[in-house]
C-alpha cells in the first residue's frame, strides 16, 4: 500500500469468541487470503487492516484478533469498536453456548450501535455438526444480530461477513454526516 494512501473512513471490527473456534484463520482469510491448518494460538499480533471502496469510499477495515487472551479481553479491545464478529465453531457445541455470554460482555463494553454478526465458523465439516443452522439463525434473530456460517478454510462466506458489517457500519456512519 503506497504510504499517500488516502482514506476516507477507518472502521474497527472485533473478533470474538471461544478458543479455537477460527477468528484467527477467519482474518487471515479477509486479510491476506490465507489459510494454515495447523495455525499455533494467536500471539502478539493485535489488528490486521484490509482497504475497500463501498459506495465509492476509500475504507479501512481494522480488524483486532484477540491475540490469544480470550478469558481476559479488556475494554481497551472493546474501545471504539464500530462492528464485532462474534465466532463459534459449528462442531463445538459448547462454543455456540458460550455465545449469549460473548454477547453480554460486548454490550457491556462496546457502543450501543455496533453491528454484530453471528458467525459459525467450519461449515466445512458438515459431518461432525453439533449446532444447527436453525437453532443459531433463531439466536441470531431474537437477539437482532446478523448470521452466516463460514468456512475459512474453503474460504465460504468469510468475504461476506465483513463486507456486510462494514456495509452496516458504513450506512450507520454515513447517516450521520447528512
Ligand atoms: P482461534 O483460536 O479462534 O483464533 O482459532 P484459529 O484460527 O487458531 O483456528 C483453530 C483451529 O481450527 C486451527 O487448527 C485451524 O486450522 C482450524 N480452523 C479454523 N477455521 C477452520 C475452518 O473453517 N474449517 C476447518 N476445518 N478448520 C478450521
Ligand atoms: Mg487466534
Amino acid at each position: 500500500m503506497a504510504s499517500g494512501e488516502k482514506v476516507d473512513y477507518v472502521f474497527k471490527v472485533v473478533l470474538i469468541g471461544d478458543s479455537a473456534v477460527g477468528k484467527s484463520q477467519i482474518l487471515a482469510r479477509f486479510a491476506r487470503n490465507e489459510f494454515s491448518l495447523d495455525s499455533k494460538a494467536t500471539i502478539g499480533v493485535e489488528f490486521q487492516t484490509r482497504t475497500l471502496v463501498i459506495d465509492h469510499k476509500s475504507v479501512k477495515a481494522q480488524i483486532w484478533d484477540t491475540a490469544g487472551q480470550e478469558r481476559a479481553v479488556t475494554s481497551a479491545y472493546y474501545r471504539g469498536a464500530l462492528g464485532a464478529l462474534l465466532v463459534y465453531d459449528i462442531t463445538k457445541r459448547q462454543s455456540f453456548d458460550h455465545i449469549p455470554r460473548w454477547l453480554e460482555e460486548l454490550r457491556g463494553h462496546a457502543d450501543k450501535n455496533i453491528v454484530i454478526m453471528l458467525v459459525g465458523n467450519k461449515s466445512d465439516l458438515e459431518d461432525e455438526r453439533a449446532v444447527s443452522t436453525e437453532d443459531a439463525k433463531e439466536f441470531a434473530e431474537k437477539e437482532n444480530l446478523f448470521f452466516l456460517e463460514t468456512s475459512a478454510l474453503q474460504a465460504t462466506n468469510v468475504e461476506s461477513a465483513f463486507q456486510t458489517v462494514l456495509s452496516e457500519i458504513f450506512k450507520i456512519h454515513s447517516k450521520k454526516n447528512i
